[in-house]
């Protein structure tokens, strides 16, 4: 209790490394077993995730060719696939053959020659995926990553757990996904950060109480060769680093699937695809262009605020 009589909330943080990145539990008003419930799940579900764990059962599957997914396993595929129909494509769960090449998911990051990444093209389209229930079955030789939505499925499931466990108040950041619930106790909506991709202060702030917060961009993991910088979200046409004229993109939405998805689209469509997407699907994003623009789906105006001066925004 303090001075007015009334209960001051416990406000504490954990962080703690998992699926290759750093993620902090910031929850009110919970106990040691909450966090310790929320981390398990965590790695719970990398354990079923991961493509560099050979055991997980994405691993099996791109060895075999098939599986019977686990329940988990089944709803991000799904929900993978869903978003990339909707997006064209630009969304793909069937690029790992082609990123395996890059480097990106724990092999030497190098330039692969045009003639590799041709002869992967034919493996690559997610519409040649087919999943009946738990059944899944790839083209002979294709290859599946969830890399692009599985930190986005565990928010969910997080998000899900703590309202089982009665955790009201929560702000998670699973490196670069940000999932909050119950608005902050004082009572105003919590405040996300909008990161700057050239690593200055925050782009600005979105005031939201409950749902996604996703962001995916170049300067999140890359390397340089002969001057070139090279990024790790790849566009399916092209097979190479996504150039849309974006510096990154965020989705905004309920669902941490959904936003994690598109925040990958997103980045990959550019400005004009992906504001056409938001108003057909009624999504929100935040998009910052290499002009240094922020360009802000209409439904977002009102709660976001710009922060840093390298940026220009017409509300
Ligand atoms: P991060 O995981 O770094 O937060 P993203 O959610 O954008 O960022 O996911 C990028 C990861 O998704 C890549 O490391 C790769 O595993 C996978 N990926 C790359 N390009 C695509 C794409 N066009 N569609 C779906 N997944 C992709
Ligand atoms: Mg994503």
């Amino acid at each position: 209790m303090n001075l007015c009589g009334c209960h001051a909330p416990k406000d504490e943080q954990q962080h703690f490394f998992a699926m290759d990145t750093v993620m902090t539990l910031r929850l009110i008003d919970a106990s040691p077993e909450d966090f310790k419930a929320c981390q398990e799940k965590v790695k719970e579900l990398e354990q079923k995730f991961s493509v560099t764990l050979p055991e997980s059962e994405i691993s099996a599957l791109n060895r075999a060719g098939s599986a019977t997914l686990s329940a988990d396993g089944a709803a991000v595929v799904e929900a993978g696939l869903t978003v990339s129909e909707q997006t064209e494509g630009a969304f793909c769960l069937s690029l790992y053959p082609a990123g395996r090449l890059w480097g990106f998911s724990g092999e030497e990051m190098r330039v692969p020659s045009a003639q590799e990444l041709e002869a992967v093209r034919p493996l690559i389209g997610d519409e040649a995926i087919t999943l009946s229930e738990k059944e899944i079955t790839l083209p002979k030789g294709g290859a599946i990553d969830l890399g692009g939505i599985a930190k986005g499925y565990t928010a969910d499931l997080l998000d899900l757990l703590l309202e089982e466990r009665q955790v009201e108040h929560f702000f998670l950041s699973l490196g670069g996904n940000v999932q909050v619930g119950g608005g902050n106790p004082d009572g105003s909506p919590w405040r996300v950060g909008i990161a700057d991709p050239d690593g200055g202060e925050a782009v600005g702030v979105l005031e939201i109480a409950d749902g996604a917060v996703v962001t995916s961009g170049g300067y999140q993991r890359n390397f340089e060769q002969d001057g070139t910088l090279y990024h790790h979200i790849l566009d399916p046409e092209t097979l190479a680093p996504a150039k849309s004229g974006l510096k990154s993109a965020t989705a905004v939405g309920l669902s941490g699937t959904l936003a994690d998805a598109l925040s990958t689209a997103f980045f990959v469509m550019g400005e004009e695809r992906a504001l056409d997407y938001c108003a057909r699907y009624d999504a929100e994003c935040i998009l910052i262009t290499e002009d240094d623009r922020v360009v802000v789906s209409p439904g977002l105006k009102e709660q976001f605020t710009l922060l840093n001066p390298q940026y220009r925004y017409e509300k």
